[in-house]
Parts: C-alpha cells; structure tokens; sequence
C-alpha cells in the first residue's frame, strides 16, 4: 500500500495577515512543481479565507487549528463551526493538538466530537495524539496514545475513517527542538497502525496517513521519511518561513 505523503505546516498563533499572505505566496512558488506529497497550511481562523483565496487552484491547501463541538449554528460565543470552515475554501482541520488539550482542557470526548463535526462538513481532520515527558518516562506512551485512539475515534466508521490522518506528536518535542529519533517514532507510528487494524479493520490501517510531529526541521525530515509507518509531517517552527518549509517539503 502506498500513501501519499501529506506535510502540514501548523503556523499557531503567528503572523499579522501581510506577512501570512506573503508567505504563502512564497511557498506557493517554492512548491509549485512538487507532486511526490499534500501540501496544506494552517494560519490562524481570520487569515483562512484570504488565504484560500489567494491559493486557489495551487497545490497547498488550507487548514484550519480548531473547529467548534458543535455542528448546529447556535449560541456559542467565540466557536466557529465546522461547515463554516468548509464555506470559505478550508480543507482540513487539526483536532486535538497537544497545545489545545493542555491550555484549553480538550478532552478526548471534545476531540472526538469535533472530528465527528468535520467529517459531516466534508472536511480532511488531521487528529493529534501523543505523550508528556513524565507519560513517556514512568513507560506509559502507549497506554496514553492507546487511549487518546480508542476514545478519539470512537463510533468512527471505515469510511469515515478515509478522511482521518493521524498526527503522532510526542508533547516533549514540540516546540523544544527536541525531535523523537526516527526510530522512537517508528516504534510509535507502528503501534498506532495496529491499534487501528484491530479497532477499525487492516485496509482501513494500511490506508491510514501517519505524520510525525515535534521539532521538524529541514536536517531531520528525511531519516523520519525513511520510516516505514511514517507518512508525512505536520511542522509548527519550521513551517514559519517559506523557505525552510519548503526544504521540508523537498525531502526527498
Ligand atoms: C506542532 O505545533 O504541531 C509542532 C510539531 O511544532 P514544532 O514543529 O515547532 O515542534
């Protein structure tokens, strides 16, 4: 089974709109001849439409950080929904980032409302899962990422689960210029292809996109690429500049 690549760059709570457009501009003809991988980028709610305006027809798509719980338009002061993502040009939808779950209390009964929102708005979601630190070194990364999948993308069928790519993001790398070793995330990504081989069937597993991500940066990218489970990588600081990202982008 092959997998197309898919390299996601996460700008966070970044850039003032000039500089958001003028980035992507810039990475929209550093990347124009790629073909080997997806490309998206995901600027912050108010820079989406323009963004995807500006993008059309090219081979970046747009990805928002968060969508609301909720699919009805209602009384929730400050949440947008999943639909209105999709109305402006928006392709995908990062759920559960480690940063939305540790600042703003997301629980995986939340992470798996909202991918349950985008999926019925026609949306890609990118999923995040992954470690602490002390997760990782009292040996209980698999039994948090286990149940992070279990809960996150419950009640989730196998076509559902054709718009799911998977995020494995381990907390103490994001951000710290600490990277997992290439070996360390195989072991990761390995463990959640089977987790959704007995949760959701072997093609559905096979088929599944798996991104690294935690401090990925041009001289790391192609050793995690080697890896077998490993099929893409969703980048936060090195997805900033133009130029870099597209290095990222031009592993290969
Ligand atoms: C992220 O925010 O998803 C991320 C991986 O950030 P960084 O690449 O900066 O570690």
């Amino acid at each position: 089974m092959t997998r197309k690549p898919l390299i996601a760059g996460n700008w966070k709570m970044h850039k003032l709109l000039a500089d958001a457009v003028s980035t992507a501009l810039e990475l929209k003809s550093l990347v124009a001849n790629v073909t080997h991988c997806d490309i998206a980028i995901a600027p912050v709610f108010v820079h989406l439409k323009t963004l995807a305006e500006r993008l059309e027809g090219s081979n970046i798509k747009i990805a928002a950080q968060n969508c609301s719980t909720e699919t009805k338009h209602s009384a929730h002061t400050g949440e947008v929904a999943a639909d209105m993502l999709k109305d402006i040009g928006v392709s995908y939808v990062i759920i559960g980032h480690s940063e939305r779950r540790q600042y703003y209390c997301e629980t995986d009964e939340m992470v798996n409302k909202k991918i349950k929102a985008a999926l019925a708005a026609g949306l890609k979601a990118i999923v995040c899962v992954g470690e602490t630190l002390s997760e990782r070194e009292e040996g209980k990364l698999f039994e948090v990422v286990g149940r992070q999948l279990k809960f996150g993308l419950e009640g989730l069928t196998k076509n559902d689960m054709e718009r799911i790519i998977i995020a494995y993001e381990p907390v103490w790398a994001i951000g710290t210029g600490k990277t997992a070793t290439p070996d360390q995330a195989q072991q990761m990504h390995e463990f959640i292809r089977k987790n959704l081989a007995e949760t959701h069937g072997i093609e559905t597993a096979e088929s599944t996109k798996i991104l690294y991500g935690g401090s990925v940066k041009p001289e790391n990218i192609k050793d995690l690429m080697e890896e077998p489970d490993i099929d893409g990588a969703l980048v936060g600081g090195a997805s900033l500049e133009a130029s870099s990202f597209a290095q990222i982008i031009n592993y290969r």
